[in-house]
């Protein structure tokens, strides 16, 4: 129905299972991609330039920022994150819906700068959960895990600023929430281009105009 695709974007406290999440909808739902940020931080084992990220020195990401390349950037826990603009647009524009999975600074940067995105809130069923995926996951230092921790209460309490809220407590279920979200929002009148109705002949041209005004 040649409408743009659906910005969608997922935030909430760090380890809770966004990455998980948004793997999880791109297996499952055709034309969704996910937004590849660009990080000043080094790459953890196993992450690989251009898919996880695109990894760049402090120089490089100030470059990018008097470019004016990115939609949003922000420093989380030290290091610069940003979402590149060009792409993102692209993509949208040829009908496919767009994951970015960003920090609470980020999404409302973007809440200011785009009209349209849908912004869905990820919470943990409980701080100890939350340590456990941290741990589990072994990405970070015992003090860099108590920070994060520590922030994530402050992201929760902000949860209204989002559209929806999606527990990951059971992932499959999680996973569904966020799956049927993103269908719903496909489907909202408001996204639907008058035009199809009258090219697919279920609506006469001037019952359109009829409509409009
Ligand atoms: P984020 O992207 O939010 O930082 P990740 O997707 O990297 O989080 O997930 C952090 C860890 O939690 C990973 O080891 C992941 O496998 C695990 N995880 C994700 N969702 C769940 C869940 N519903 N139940 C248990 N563990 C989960
Ligand atoms: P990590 O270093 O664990 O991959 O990510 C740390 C935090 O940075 C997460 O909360 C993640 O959502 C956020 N993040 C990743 N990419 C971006 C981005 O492009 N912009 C912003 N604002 N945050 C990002």
């Amino acid at each position: 129905m040649s409408a743009d695709g659906v910005l969608v974007v997922v935030s909430g406290p760090s380890g809770v299972g966004k990455t998980t999440l948004c793997k999880n909808i791109v297996a499952r739902l055709p034309d969704t991609m996910f937004s590849v940020s660009y990080t000043t931080r080094k790459p953890r084992p196993g992450e690989r330039e251009g898919v996880e990220y695109c990894f760049v020195d402090e120089a490089r990401f100030q470059d990018l920022i008097r470019e004016e390349a990115f939609v949003e950037w922000a420093e989380v826990y030290g290091h610069k994150y940003g979402t590149p603009k060009q792409a993102l647009v692209e993509a949208l524009h040829k009908g496919i819906n767009v994951l970015l999975e960003i920090d609470a600074q980020g999404a409302q940067q973007i809440m200011e700068r785009v009209a349209g995105a849908v912004y869905v809130f990820v919470a943990p069923p409980s701080l100890d959960a939350l340590r456990n995926r941290l741990c589990r996951r072994d990405m970070d230092s015992r003090e860099e895990i108590e920070r994060r921790l520590h922030e994530a209460s402050d992201e929760i309490a902000n949860f209204k600023s989002y559209h929806y809220f999606v527990r990951n407590d059971e992932l499959l279920q999680a996973t569904k929430e966020l799956e049927s979200i993103i269908l719903a929002e496909q489907v909202k009148t408001n996204r639907l281009d008058p035009e199809w109705l009258v090219e697919n002949g279920l609506v006469e041209p001037v019952m359109m105009k009829k409509s409009v005004t």
